[in-house]
């Protein structure tokens, strides 16, 4: 993945501010922090999306975030933390390596996120999850 920028990253090619690293992951600051502490933990391996994950580098990446989770709690004492993972374009992907986002929050700090609910009726829900049971 020659031109993929986490993998320059993940290869020393490329600055960033590492904050933590192991043998599958790594979490570095995020170029456009949206608070103090906005960090991402990226996957070593190149792959695009969570759907490109076996469970091993999974479990690794939940790791990572909650490891430097606690330490944001413990420097930054936020009222919060989100945690944010977009996987394609249609959900806010914008850089095609897997990453998670750790992100401290403050009261009134300016993120936004609309969640527009339908309240699907249980049948729905029953068949989708039908669907969804036959895949796994
Ligand atoms: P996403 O929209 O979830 O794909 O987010 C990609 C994130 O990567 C954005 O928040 C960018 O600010 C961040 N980003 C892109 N390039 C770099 C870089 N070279 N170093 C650190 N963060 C980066
Ligand atoms: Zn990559």
């Amino acid at each position: 993945m020659d031109n993929c920028v986490f993998c320059k990253i993940v290869r020393g090619e490329i600055p960033a501010t590492v904050v933590h690293q192991d043998e599958l992951t790594v979490a570095f600051m995020d170029i456009g922090s949206v608070n103090p502490g906005h960090m991402l933990v990226a996957a070593k391996p190149h792959v695009e999306n969570i759907q490109g994950m076996d469970d091993r580098l999974a479990a690794a990446m939940f790791r990572t975030a909650a490891r430097v989770a606690r330490a944001a709690e413990q420097v930054l004492h936020p009222q919060g933390i989100s945690i944010y993972q977009a996987n394609g374009k249609a959900a806010g992907q914008t850089v095609f390596h897997a990453h998670i986002h750790v992100l401290p929050r403050w009261e009134n700090d300016g993120m936004e996120f609309t969640w527009p609910v339908k309240n699907p009726p249980r049948e729905a829900l029953e068949k989708v999850a039908a669907q969804l049971r036959a895949a796994l």
